[in-house]
């Protein structure tokens, strides 16, 4: 008879709302890039995914905490996560750009931001460029934990420039929020998946296994064109 092997069970983190790769649909159910790219490689290499939408600082501890596996985030991959993270081979080009209230022209570039508050979610590489070019630009910094009291401090005027990624923050404005980008993006690093360091190798190595397979496959550009449109 041909019993077919119990399919381990990995925790994976992921972030609330980071759309176009992780955010609930209508009713409830999470979808999106990172959400799509981990069940597709869970079904090649043939494991199966918890996926808990944690936040993505949530996500970050979780991970050194080893209460999960590994994270899919939109998480940049940067030397200094290197230190307590092992991270996948590159699966998507990003970096990040301010927005503005959609119409406020007060807001031409980082020099208008002197004595202003502007935001970030805590934890990422936005919140550090921010904490970065503080005393240069003499802005105020404010640190939310989520997407949602983020976009909300811009409508309700508790910030005048947020910083986030591009492809989210393009993905919003596609979606008709408010916002505009101002100023020339800022390259950043590409997004891994994610698992503490020294640990959880051989998941580290199915995720690997796995992309490669679906970028072979063609199933990898079909989960991106999914979700962002190329206008072709
Ligand atoms: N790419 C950014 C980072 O890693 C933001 C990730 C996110 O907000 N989910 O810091």
């Amino acid at each position: 008879v041909n019993v077919k092997a119990e399919e381990k069970t990995y925790t994976i983190g992921t972030d609330l709302t980071f759309a176009p790769f992780e955010y609930q649909n209508s009713s409830g159910t999470y979808i999106g890039i990172d959400v799509d790219l981990i069940n597709a490689i869970a079904k090649d290499q043939g494991f199966k995914v918890d996926l808990k939408p944690l936040g993505f600082d949530s996500a970050v501890q979780a991970v050194q905490s080893k209460q999960v596996d590994g994270m899919v985030a939109g998480m940049s991959i940067t030397d200094e996560r290197k230190k307590s993270f092992d991270f996948s081979d590159p699966y998507f080009d990003s970096g990040i750009s301010m927005a503005v209230k959609k119409g406020n022209t007060s807001i031409k570039s980082y020099n208008d931001l002197k004595g202003k508050t502007v935001a970030a979610k805590v934890g990422t590489e936005s919140a550090a460029f921010l904490e970065k070019n503080q005393k240069k630009y003499g802005y105020t910094i404010k640190n939310f934990d989520d997407a949602t009291g983020l976009y909300k401090s811009l409508e309700n005027g508790e910030t005048v420039a947020i910083f986030d990624d591009y492809p989210v923050l393009g993905y919003a404005i596609t979606n008709g929020q408010a916002l505009e980008l101002v100023g020339e993006k800022e390259t950043g690093s590409a997004y891994g998946f994610a698992v503490k360091k020294g640990q959880n190798q051989e998941l580290l190595e199915k995720f690997n296994a796995g992309l490669k397979n679906l970028k072979a496959s063609g199933e990898y550009d079909k989960i991106i064109n999914k979700y962002i449109s190329s206008g072709k």
